[in-house]
């Protein structure tokens, strides 16, 4: 009999500042995570936007490596840089893997994109989920909903290997109202309380099933104060990678690097 892997449910945080969230009470689920886990400094490497931040924390590739310098993915290698949910995939012909957000460049293979290959023979076998919620039709807040809901139901159902749920509330609030002020922190509650559905549902998991499960959780850039990223700010460039696996021996680190998520997260899975 193989031994059961441990499952992996990693969470994007969109724009959260790590000394916005650690403010007294802003956000209690992602404190908890991190008190009871680990939390690790990440500094992104300039452009700090979304679509070369999250290829580089989902491959484990450089800006070089994928090309992807801005979110309009010109000529990008992505074909050529799997992402994590692919990597367990083919280390694990049997694993499922699933991945839910609103933002297109993550999942739309009919986008710019997609960081998260599509993979259709998968999806075809009921190996590959994808979930995608559109925040231009319904507004961001809403389409987190939307996710958060639809991927809870497939954690708690299905239980997959892998799994990668993003939300994008904390980064819309950040370009609308800048990260100085209560707009900014609202949102981080609100997609905190998000985020422990999904928490919630992955301790129904470990209970109902004795199943082991790694949670993580990442972001791919702050905010300035007035709102806005991209450039080298220490507050735009510092990320963080929470770890939560209770039982797990977890790994002292004392700094990442983003291309070192993807292998981190494989390994601990291993
Ligand atoms: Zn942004």
């Amino acid at each position: 009999m193989t031994r059961a892997r441990r499952k992996l449910c990693l969470i994007g945080l969109d724009g959260l500042r790590w000394d916005v969230a650690t403010e007294p009470g802003l956000a209690p689920g992602l404190m908890r995570l991190a008190d009871e886990g680990s939390a690790t400094p990440v500094w992104m490497v300039p452009p700090t936007d979304s679509g070369p931040g999250w290829s580089s924390l989902l491959t484990g590739c450089s800006h070089e490596q994928t090309r992807v310098w801005d979110n309009d993915m010109i000529n990008h290698q992505l074909g050529a840089c799997p992402d994590l949910l692919s990597l367990v995939w083919m280390r694990d012909h049997h694993a499922v893997t699933y991945a839910a957000a609103t933002w297109r460049q993550l999942l739309d293979p009919h986008g710019r994109g997609p960081i998260v290959h599509t993979r259709i023979d998968q999806q075809r076998n009921g190996l590959h989920e994808l979930f995608w919620a559109d925040g231009e039709l319904t507004g961001c807040v809403a389409a987190d909903e939307e996710v958060q809901a639809a991927a809870a139901r497939v954690i708690a159902d299905r239980g997959p290997d892998a799994a990668f749920v993003y939300f994008e509330g904390v980064d819309e609030a950040g370009h609308r109202y800048g990260s100085a002020g209560a707009e900014y922190r609202a949102a981080i509650t609100r997609v905190d309380g998000l985020l422990r559905c999904l928490v919630k549902a992955v301790d129904e998991r470990r209970e109902r099933h004795g199943e082991d499960w790694l949670i993580a959780v990442v972001t791919d850039h702050g905010h300035k104060p007035e709102g806005g990223h991209g450039g080298d700010e220490p507050e735009v460039r510092r990320s963080f990678l929470v770890l939560h696996c209770p039982g797990a021996t977890l790994p002292a680190l004392d700094t990442l690097d983003p291309t070192a998520v993807t292998p981190l997260l494989l390994d601990l899975t291993a």
